[in-house]
């Protein structure tokens, strides 16, 4: 005898079906009904590799109602959503600048700043 399974498709509360990598509980309450506001579910899909609420650093995948594609979220610093590509490049960046500690890494991103400031044709002011 074979174990019934449920074919139905996940998908979010609007609908929207989930993409392979989903691991997103869409009918877990993220803030509940209060004062007669209705109670606040997670619609975004995420494939939950960090952890938001553990505090401490966190990235994850990410793709809303009105994202084409995924992206990478770094919470920690709330980046922008990057490609799988830059978010490649980033994680590279952050593992071979640790060894800097914290003020080599703020001297290093400043002069970033400052050479990005010279291509966009403000000097290399701040
Ligand atoms: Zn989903």
């Amino acid at each position: 005898m074979t174990a019934v399974t449920d074919s139905k498709p996940r998908a979010n509360r609007k609908g929207t079906p989930c993409p392979p990598w989903c691991a997103t509980d869409h009918d877990e309450v993220l803030v509940p009904e209060k004062d007669g506001r209705a109670a606040i579910y997670f619609d975004v899909h995420t494939a939950k590799i960090g952890d938001m609420m553990r505090g401490g650093p966190w990235a994850d995948v990410l793709q809303g109602e009105s994202d084409d594609h995924p992206h990478v979220y770094i919470g920690t610093c709330d980046m922008p959503a990057m490609d799988p590509k830059m978010a490649r490049a980033i994680a590279g960046l952050l593992e071979s600048v640790s060894w800097l500690g914290k003020e080599g890494i703020t001297v290093l991103a400043a002069e970033v700043r400052r050479a990005a400031s010279v291509i966009d044709g403000a000097g290399a002011g701040q």
